[in-house]
């Protein structure tokens, strides 16, 4: 016991080939000392255990080394080099400034810097967490930072580089260290365990890596308590339980759970996780995680994202292919939502197994209708809207027919035709098949035959042509979709076109695709005649379009918009039913 030393110690690197994770970092640093172009001040910034002071001490030694090998790393063999690695060379000062802030801590500082080197070329004052000095300390120091003598080095190292007054930045070279990859210190970890002997599950250091978020201190000595604790094998179960992390395992069975749409099931492994000594939203949390890990599986463009071990990655790959994109946003939507919204909720358990609900509900939902699902909560809406007096049952009277047959109504002078010709050109019939060219014959018509004047049998049937707003039209339309409110595809598209007015008591409907398109074709029967008769007028008629999606976009009401939001968030539906919103 009493050789041990904490790996952190025993394995912090003495070269900078060996520093993990730092590499673009280490090689400019290697560069300046071979090209002999070194400043006087450096600031290393970057999170705590990242390697800051480590590279600090490699730096120090390496531009006092008397035999540098050609790649700038110090030889580890030279005078200078042994006593740095033995810790007793002079030339390197190391002050840490979250105990030592004071004045007179950097005055004595100071004395140091101004005797030269007895042995190598540079003496290096390192200040560990320099944001940490007082404000006259910072003064006392600047002074020296600005004429320092020949010899002197300076490398100061932050966790907060923001609180680093600009008069020290600007006479730095600013370093700025990044986290360590998990893969990099799962790497940096198996090089320890085989180094001394100790068995490992590669999971059981991929958690290690994960918990110590980046930093290489943290993670070797969670990884002496582990390798203590489980007598030299290192399993994933005894790191889990004894760091008291939640199970992958948990995930993937409520994953599970979620993509059956079984909602029991999913509420009873989170009443597990929370028996088990859990807390609600850390379950919550790496739920989000669980489900963006899933997302960037199912692209291999994302997958590097993915920073698991090997085993587990296969079973992230084999989840995540049962799981939709649109399910896996919208999971991680109301996940994401639900941990944001953890801290204010006066019933947290109830929040979560809300969310829960939630998402094992959405693979359910989308088996149905994807447009009714879109719209479901207008129906709601249209529960409030009175339906009109006039019911389908009630048979509308014959003018409409005689309507039809004169498809191009004019105002002033109507085109009578008689009736061996009416038949050919009634487009609104079922027999309507082609409509180009029934509209040329309609044009052969009147140009032909403009003296046929003749009046037709059903001429004498009472004809109305009364004016409308589009306004009307609209509530009309409206109204007729009220009473069919099985059809809710139509009902949608009823809902969500868009309507124009043209000539002669014609308007076009522009519909986004054929299958819509065909629908309203199909209703055509009894839906102008329900215009036409609550409208008063029998020479309504219908053009249907169909526009690219692209161009429709363009067309936003505020329930185009409203349906956009709730394409983005379905919460908005809770929130709109909640607080009896209107669409404005
Ligand atoms: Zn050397």
């Amino acid at each position: 016991m009493e050789n041990y030393i904490v790996s952190a110690r025993k394995y912090r690197p003495s070269t900078f080939i060996s520093v993990v994770g730092q590499r673009s970092l280490t090689q400019t640093l290697k560069n300046a000392i071979q090209s002999n172009k070194l400043a006087h001040a450096y600031l290393f910034c970057g999170p705590r255990g990242v390697g800051k002071t480590t590279c600090a001490r490699i730096f120090a030694k390496s531009i006092n080394c008397s035999n540098p090998t050609p790649e700038g790393e110090a030889c580890n063999s030279c005078e200078s080099c042994q006593s740095f690695n033995e810790g007793r060379s002079y030339n390197i000062h190391e002050l840490d400034a979250a105990s030592n802030n004071s004045v007179e801590d950097i005055r004595q500082l100071i004395d140091q810097v101004r005797i030269p080197p007895q042995l190598g070329k540079y003496k290096v004052f390192i200040i560990d967490e320099v944001h940490m000095l007082s404000p006259a300390a910072f003064n006392a120091f600047l002074k020296t930072l600005e004429e320092p003598p020949q010899h002197a080095l300076f490398i100061l190292a932050t966790t907060e580089k923001h609180k680093i007054l600009p008069t020290i930045l600007s006479r730095c070279q600013i370093y700025d260290f990044q986290r360590i990859s998990i893969s990099d210190t799962v790497e940096h970890l198996k090089y320890v365990a085989e180094s001394e002997g100790i068995a490992y599950e590669e999971e059981a250091l991929s958690v290690i890596a994960q918990k110590s978020d980046g930093g290489m201190r943290d993670a070797l000595s969670v990884f002496d308590q582990m390798s203590a604790y489980s007598g030299g094998n290192i399993t994933y179960k005894s790191v889990v339980a004894n760091l008291n992390l939640l199970d992958y395992d948990y995930y993937f069975r409520l994953t599970d759970a979620f993509i059956e749409g079984n909602v029991s099931g999913a509420l009873m492994i989170f009443d597990e996780i929370l028996r088990n000594g859990f807390e609600a939203q850390y379950f919550i949390s790496g739920l989000s995680n669980h489900l963006r890990d899933l997302l960037v599986c199912k692209d291999p463009v994302t997958l590097p994202l993915l920073e698991v071990g090997e085993s587990v990655s296969k079973k992230y790959a084999e989840q995540a292919a049962k799981c939709s994109n649109d399910f896996l946003y919208r999971a991680i939507d109301i996940s994401s939502t639900c941990d944001f919204n953890y801290k204010v909720s006066s019933n947290k358990r109830l929040l979560v197994e809300l969310s829960l609900i939630k998402i094992s509900q959405l693979n359910q939902k989308k088996k149905s209708d994807q447009v009714e699902e879109l719209y479901w909560w207008e129906e709601y809406k249209l529960e409030s809207i009175a339906l009109p007096n006039t019911s389908l049952s009630e048979t509308p009277k014959q003018p409409q027919i005689k309507a039809e047959a004169s498809v191009l109504p004019n105002r002033t002078s109507q085109i009578k035709v008689n009736k061996a010709e009416e038949v050919k050109i009634r487009p609104i019939t079922n027999n309507f098949k082609a409509p180009a060219k029934q509209v040329a014959t309609i044009s052969i018509l009147q140009s032909q035959k403009p003296e046929v004047q003749e009046l037709s049998k059903e001429q004498s049937v009472e004809e109305c042509s009364n004016r409308f707003t589009l306004e009307q039209l609209r509530r009309a339309w409206l109204e007729y979709a009220a009473t069919i409110p099985t059809e809710t595809i139509l009902v949608s598209t009823m809902k969500s076109c868009s309507i124009e007015l043209k000539d002669n008591y014609k308007f076009r409907v522009q519909v986004t695709n054929a299958d819509q398109h065909q629908r309203l074709k199909d209703r055509r029967d009894s839906l102008l005649p329900y215009l036409r008769k609550v409208l008063n007028n029998s020479y309504i008629d219908m053009e249907v379009v169909e526009l690219a999606p692209v161009a429709r976009k363009t067309i936003f009401s505020p329930l185009d918009k409203l349906n956009y939001m709730v394409g983005k968030n379905p919460n908005i539906v809770t929130l709109y039913k909640e607080f009896d919103l209107e669409i404005m």
